[in-house]
């Protein structure tokens, strides 16, 4: 006999987590299946992004930013910084301390929140039945009215380089190194690549990475990936482009990588190299064939525009699905999603996705960039603003980078927020809540910021849409 359940939720990275949370907040009786191991082989929640995904890389990206900080720019402020070294040992234990403390967080979230968790293999058979094995072989048997699918992504592998034990790793290997590589190669100048790659950079490997592409981050506005590779390469990361990875040979405890690029054939040896070209969305063994539930060609979960699948109740979220492959993205979803089974009817913006690369500076940005608004053929203004002109960047000796407002030529309303600089991680989401509640320009303009901040920066970018910017030259000023 199955037992029975209001709601089963696959999966307990962020977007399984936040649906089940929120079922089980709405008074439906939630379950939720989980098959990762932890490094002492005990079963953990969270998923990717917990375990080996954004926390663990922002822990190792702020401890890397401090080291370098102080290495490079204390002694102008008037820190004396000399003697300064790195404990990569002690760096990881307490990275996997903050990851620790997150994960026994969601199961302390899951058990005040009365969702329960079995630990296993979830199969998904028709009739919104689900069958779990656990670790130890045993089988459980579960039946829902509502599925909820939220069993995500794994990294992308690449035929030329396959992954050896601790030489060629992929973005999880890349955040558990033990030491500190002399020469360490990066495939793909993707978000993930250009992260970790600031990473070890930072604390002293020299860094390569190769990407295929032309350009990169095809998302990011133009201005801003020109300004990101400037201010990479002056950090001493050389990122090659329109250089495609051909093939590797191991050679004892080093690698070699065979790449093309516009001149030819060549050859690179490093002591690691990170693959990370993408990820692509996990569903191993999950579907019977019974399940009803479609994919589409590119292997995610076909759902429509509210997460519904093609079987009756049940629902996909996150990075197994369409769209871009971010945390909160899929957390959106999972609340969505769990708030649409108890009968409420919300609905994920999916034009309003803030986007962050958490390099230094980081670069962060929300709607339509240039490029895709001349594509479309839309009239558009942009105001910027240069971050070197900010009161409170140059305070806090951080003064690189820009913001820029596009907003629509004819209506004033914004259409997009790029920007580059100190802590646009957390600015862009005034960008977003503006754009959510369908701001113009001047709305920006005339909202008042506080004196000294980073923020003032998006106030002055929205006030150059109609040039009446305070604090940067412009002879076309608004009268
Ligand atoms: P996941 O987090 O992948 O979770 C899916 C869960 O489902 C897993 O725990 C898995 O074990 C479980 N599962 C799968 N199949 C089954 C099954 N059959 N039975 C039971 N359980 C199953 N995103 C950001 O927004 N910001 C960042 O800064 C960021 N940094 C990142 C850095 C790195 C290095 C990486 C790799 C990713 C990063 N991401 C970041 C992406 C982010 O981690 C993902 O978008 C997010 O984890 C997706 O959440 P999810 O819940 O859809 O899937
Ligand atoms: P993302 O999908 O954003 O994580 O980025 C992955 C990057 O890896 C993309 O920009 C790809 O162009 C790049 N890439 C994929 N395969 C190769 C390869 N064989 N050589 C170099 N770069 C690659």
């Amino acid at each position: 006999m199955a037992t029975k359940f209001d709601v089963i939720v696959i999966g307990a990275g962020p977007a399984g987590y936040h649906a089940a949370i929120r079922a089980a907040q709405l008074g439906l009786r939630t379950a939720c299946v989980e098959k990762w191991l932890g490094s002492d082989d005990k079963p953990v929640l969270g998923g990717t992004c917990l375990n080996v995904g954004c926390i663990p890389s922002k822990t190792l990206l702020d401890a890397s930013h401090k080291f370098i900080d102080a290495k490079n720019n204390f002694a102008e402020i008037g820190i004396i910084s000399d003697g300064l070294e790195i404990n990569v040992p002690q760096m990881m234990a307490r990275k996997n301390k903050v990851v620790d403390n997150l994960t026994k967080g969601v199961a302390g979230l899951f058990k005040a929140n009365g969702v329960t968790v079995f630990e296993g293999s979830a199969v998904l058979h028709a009739g919104r039945s689900v069958e779990i094995t656990s670790h130890k072989g045993d089988k459980a048997l579960l039946q829902a009215d509502h599925i909820v699918i939220a069993t995500g992504s794994v990294p992308v592998e690449i035929p030329p380089c396959p992954l050896t034990d601790g030489l060629i790793v992929d973005s999880t290997g890349a955040l558990e190194l033990d030491a500190v590589p002399q020469k360490l190669g990066v495939i793909g100048a993707g978000v993930i690549g250009l992260e970790l790659g600031s990473v070890w950079n930072r604390l002293g490997s020299e860094v390569i990475v190769l990407e295929a592409l032309e350009e990169f981050l095809p998302f990011a506005d133009r201005q801003v990936v020109r300004e990101a590779l400037k201010q990479l390469k002056k950090q001493g990361m050389d990122i090659r482009l329109g250089t495609r990875v051909t093939g590797s040979e191991v050679k004892g405890k080093k690698v070699k990588v065979l790449y093309s690029d516009a001149e030819g054939d060549k050859s690179e040896t490093f002591d690691k190299l990170v693959v990370a070209v993408g990820r692509k969305p996990y569903t191993q063994d999950l579907l019977a064939a019974d399940s009803g539930v479609a994919l589409d060609e590119r292997g995610f979960i076909y759902v429509n525009d509210l997460c519904s699948t093609d079987a009756p109740g049940v629902y996909a979220v996150g990075d197994v699905v369409r769209g871009p492959m971010l945390a909160h993205k899929g957390m959106e979803e999972g609340i969505m999603v769990a708030e649409r089974i108890a009968g409420q009817k919300p609905m994920v913006n999916y034009d309003c996705v803030p986007a962050v690369v958490y390099t230094h500076p980081e670069i962060a940005w929300v709607g339509k960039s240039e490029q895709e608004l001349k594509a479309d053929g839309e009239t558009y203004v942009v105001g910027s603003f240069p971050m070197a002109a900010s009161g409170r960047a140059l305070a806090a000796n951080d003064a690189v980078g820009l913001i820029k407002v596009i907003a629509d030529k004819e209506t004033d309303r914004i259409l997009g927020v790029h920007m580059i600089g100190a802590h646009a991680s957390e600015l862009i989401a005034e960008a977003v809540i503006a754009m959510e509640f369908g701001a113009s320009a001047e709305d920006l303009s005339l909202t008042m910021f506080a004196h000294p901040t980073l923020s003032e920066g998006l106030h002055e970018a929205a006030l150059a849409v109609s040039g009446r910017a305070i604090h940067v030259a412009n002879r076309k000023r608004k009268k």
